[in-house]
């Protein structure tokens, strides 16, 4: 069994059962012609029940036979250009290459003595972000597994800077369009059921400012605490940027945390062409940003930024077997410092071997060109009278609806389109995703794949037109 553990002596057998596994996976990507099988769930939890993993079966190739079976065949994948379902992109080979030798050498970035240059590369990396975004020279920062725990930790450290001893008291504010990463954090953060206020949105889905005054005065009226206001810059439902410089005079205004959830929009931070769309979020005390939605790296890899480094001793616990005070006098640099994790994975090294071999132009080119590509739907789409379509895109999302001229209940329409989602992902040919607006069922591209055409969202629409036709006759014919 010791011919399985990495090390030099197995270095041979390492180099032949990993290019194996390479191997079958970039058959399986240049011979994949639809996103997804379309496989139902009763159909794959049979095949998986079967396999008993008391009775292992010693050989990779047979294996990799098995997880053909399994998982590889029916996977859903995000590299195909009609895979234009939720926020998922297709990856970049530099990150890929980052993410086999990150896990072979298995860095842990929790304290020095688990990664020596690995911490180095973490902090230039935040280093680099924070420069981008424009934070300052105080600012710091750490990766995180994901946006929703970037947008807890950004919570937490609002929280403890708003130095209230009533937590029933704290208010974040919010879009309705939020994400819900912000509900759950205050709920972990042990504040109250009513801690979360929904601030309306405008037609184009952001945040209303005057609404947004209108709460915080109210607040301090009713002698509450306006800890936070999350702006996002690109919802996740329809890539809307909120009115950053609009928001951060508030903030001022109101002494509270300024938190930009920009999971989304970060792409932006690399982009030559759009980068003015995020103005303002040099002013934020806190960023979100997951490299891996709009820098196509693969999940996971994301950080938290702040404006000010000594805000992330709310984060800051000493153990005396791991990162003991003296650490810090010593100038030991221990990333578990300013993490909500201990053991943590190297992800960084994706978007550095990324940024060295593409450069973030490369990354922003590509973030641009999908963009544009959206645009170009939403005018596709404005022109199709089979089509509704809401708000012109910010970022690389088309939220719309199917809409036949001779049906007129809504409730029907719903139907029709929440049939089409479904048919569609049934026959594996597309994956688009789904989303309410005003109540109503609508579809949803997120366009976050460059080598998608114009030509693939036309097809894409007709099949769904087809799909919602079929179901529409069907029941005209259950009706009557
Ligand atoms: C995706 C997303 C998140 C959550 O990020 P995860 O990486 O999925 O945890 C938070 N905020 C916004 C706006 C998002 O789009």
């Amino acid at each position: 069994m010791r011919s399985h553990l990495l090390n030099g002596l197995t270095a041979e057998h390492y180099r032949r059962s990993v290019t194996e596994g390479v191997e079958r996976v970039a058959a399986k990507l240049a011979a994949t012609e639809r996103p997804f099988t379309g496989v139902a769930v009763d159909e794959l939890s049979p095949r998986v029940d079967a396999i008993d993993l008391d009775r292992p079966l010693g050989d990779t190739a047979a294996v990799l036979d098995e997880l053909e079976d399994v998982y590889l065949r029916d996977a859903v994948y995000f590299h195909h250009p009609r895979y234009l379902a939720h926020l998922n992109c297709p990856v970049v080979i530099p990150a890929v290459l980052g993410e086999a030798v990150l896990s072979a050498v298995n860095s842990s970035l929790d304290t020095w003595d688990q990664s020596a240059g690995g911490t180095l590369i973490e902090r230039k990396l935040i280093d680099w972000t924070t420069a981008r975004i424009g934070l300052g020279p105080a600012a710091d920062g750490v990766f995180t597994s994901g946006g929703s725990q970037s947008n807890l930790q950004a919570l937490l450290l609002a929280r403890e800077e708003a130095k209230s001893d009533d937590l029933g008291k704290l208010r974040i504010f919010a879009s309705e369009v939020g994400h819900f990463s912000v509900q759950k954090s205050a709920k972990l953060l042990g504040l109250g059921p009513d801690a979360v206020v929904t601030v309306p949105v405008d037609r184009d889905k952001r945040m209303q400012t005057l609404a947004l005054a209108h709460e915080l005065e109210r607040c301090r009226a009713e002698g509450l605490v306006p800890m936070a206001v999350v702006a996002t810059a690109g919802t996740t439902d329809f890539g809307s940027i909120d009115p950053l410089p609009e928001i951060a005079e508030l903030c001022d205004r109101h002494g509270a945390w300024m938190h930009v959830d920009a999971a989304y929009g970060c792409g932006l931070l690399a982009s030559r062409k759009y980068r003015h769309r995020i103005d303002g979020i040099e002013r934020a005390d806190s960023v979100t940003v997951d490299y891996h939605k709009s820098f196509f790296q693969p999940v996971s890899s994301s950080a938290l930024l702040v404006r000010d480094a000594a805000t992330l001793r709310h984060a800051t616990y000493h153990a005396e077997y791991l990162n003991p005070r003296r650490a810090v006098r010593e100038r030991i640099p221990n990333q578990v410092d300013k993490s909500l994790q201990t053991t943590r994975r190297f992800d960084a090294l994706k978007l550095w071997l990324t940024l060295r071999v593409m450069g973030a132009d490369g990354i922003g080119e590509l973030f641009d060109e999908v963009c544009d590509l959206a645009v170009q739907g939403w005018h596709l789409l404005a022109a199709d009278p089979r089509y509704d379509v809401v708000v012109e895109p910010s970022l690389s999302t088309l939220v719309f609806r199917y809409i036949p001229a001779a049906v007129t209940d809504p409730a029907e329409i719903d139907r029709a389109n929440l049939h089409a989602r479904k048919a569609l992902f049934a026959s594996g040919d597309a994956v688009v995703a789904g989303t309410k607006v005003g109540g109503r069922h609508y579809l949803k591209f997120t366009l976050l794949n460059p080598e998608t055409t114009p030509s693939d969202i036309a097809a894409v629409l007709d099949l769904i037109a087809g799909h919602a036709e079929q179901y529409l006759g069907e029941s005209l014919d259950r009706a009557s």
